[in-house]
């Protein structure tokens, strides 16, 4: 896939979400998520992105730092064609 900011070669991979050692013990083990918040649709439309047991191919541009994944809990909603 091609980096749609810089156009350079993007890495395949997975994203995830896991705490670390130092997480579990400074705040104790705890259930993370990844939401998104539109800044075009108002500060109150935000959505569940990534639950803590989801993992999501994507694709990393190193060169720019942009990260394209694909939200398992978007895609679940979406009408099937
Ligand atoms: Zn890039």
């Amino acid at each position: 896939m091609t980096c749609p900011n810089c156009q350079q070669s993007m890495e395949p991979g997975l994203v995830d979400i896991h705490p670390t050692v130092a997480s579990i013990l400074i705040y104790g083990a705890q259930r993370e998520h990844l939401w998104f918040s539109s800044t075009a649709a108002g500060p109150e439309t935000i959505e569940l992105i990534l639950n803590e047991d989801d993992k999501s191919e994507a694709f990393c541009c190193r060169p720019c730092g942009l990260v394209l994944f694909r939200s398992v809990s978007l895609a679940a909603e979406r009408p099937k064609k």
